[in-house]
């Protein structure tokens, strides 16, 4: 095996649509670019799992799409078969806009983007400093990678963490704006069904009212070859059941979605979502915490809470970095 580089122009923390967006635009302009993820795979909430022979979309549900930039972006990867139009609304009024699903499922986005790039999974930033104007960042295996340039792109108060525990100071004035941003939870329940769900095509409800935010059936939705729900809790009922019996929390969600579902459950399991969506976005789409050697923050909560949102906040935290090169 060769050795890995420890060096890169940029070092980008977080292999969620911001850091793997940032990650593809600065490849793209001539930078070596790693991207460090502590999760088990790229995507963060963009994820699909799978249940014996059913299939879930358990985070994000479709993407929209409004600033022509990501416009044009999607358009890319419809063309690469990786996203395909799932429908325009929800309820019987069309509102003109499409809703796009992962091709097959939502993960398949995240992990086309992240094809090319050097990724690295398993690895959790503990701490990051700087040495002679580069940064010096250590994961929780040990490793240490030096880099001219970091993206931070977790959600804001992991960032917060990150940064007091390798005591960078950011000014005051900074500092309270993000801690400022808060965000939802989502419990949310992926349910096995012994026959198909009463859901209406294109299958998918969202009921506003307590305590289910949002039903998608997959089998309707094109990724599960069976009958299978996702549940997702509205924020109140999450909050209120956190820490909590997860299954028990699940037992009374299905409950509630029992009108709806009209179907027997064959299993079920339950993942808690604790940054669903930033209730305050920040009225910058990137931060930059550091000039030399630049430290900029990206993600959902500098550009909106979307998909959408993280990618824009992506290619602004770039073009600060490319900026700063010039
Ligand atoms: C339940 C739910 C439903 C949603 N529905 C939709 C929807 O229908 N449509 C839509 O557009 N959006 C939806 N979203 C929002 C959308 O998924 C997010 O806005 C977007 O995926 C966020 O991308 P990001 O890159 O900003 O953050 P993330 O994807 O969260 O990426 C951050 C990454 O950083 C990693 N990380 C954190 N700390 C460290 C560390 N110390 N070291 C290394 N790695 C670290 C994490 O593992 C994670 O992968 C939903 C989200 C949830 C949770």
């Amino acid at each position: 095996m060769k050795p890995r580089k420890p060096n890169s122009d940029v070092l980008i923390i977080g292999a969620g649509m911001a850091g793997l967006t940032a990650a593809a635009e600065l490849q793209c302009a001539g930078c070596s670019v790693r991207v460090l993820d502590k999760g088990r795979g790229v995507g963060g909430p963009m994820a699909s799992r799978r249940m014996s022979e059913a299939s879930f979309d358990h985070g994000a549900q479709f993407i929209t799409t409004r600033d022509p930039r990501f416009v044009s972006a999607l358009e890319g990867w419809r063309q690469t078969g990786v996203v395909e139009a799932w429908c325009r609304s929800f309820t019987e009024h069309a509102d003109g806009h499409p809703r796009w699903r992962g091709k097959p499922c939502m993960n398949s986005l995240p992990k086309h983007l992240a094809h090319d790039l050097d990724v690295l999974l398993e690895q959790q930033v503990v701490a990051l400093h700087c040495a002679h104007d580069q940064w010096r960042v250590e994961t929780n295996m040990g490793e240490v990678y030096r880099a001219n340039a970091v993206v931070l792109t977790p959600p804001v108060p992991q960032s917060l963490a990150l940064l007091e525990a390798s005591k960078f100071s950011l000014s005051p004035e900074m500092r309270s704006r993000l801690a400022a941003i808060e965000y939802e939870r989502c419990l949310a329940v992926m349910a096995m069904l012994d026959r198909p769900s009463r859901l209406l095509p294109p299958g998918g409800l969202a009921p506003a009212e307590n305590p289910i935010a949002w039903i998608a059936d997959n089998q309707m939705k094109g990724i599960s070859a069976v009958p299978a729900v996702t549940i997702h809790a509205t924020h109140t009922f999450s909050l209120e059941h956190w820490d909590g019996d997860r299954q028990a929390s699940g037992r009374l969600l299905l409950d509630a979605a029992a009108t709806w579902l009209g179907a027997g459950i064959q299993t079920f399991q339950v993942h808690g979502w604790r940054y669903s969506k930033a209730m305050r976005v920040h009225e910058q789409a990137r931060v930059i915490a550091s000039q030399s050697p630049m430290l900029v923050l990206a993600s959902d909560a500098f550009a909106g809470p979307k998909a959408e949102g993280a990618a824009l906040s992506g290619w602004a935290a770039t073009e600060a970095i490319l900026k700063s090169t010039s």
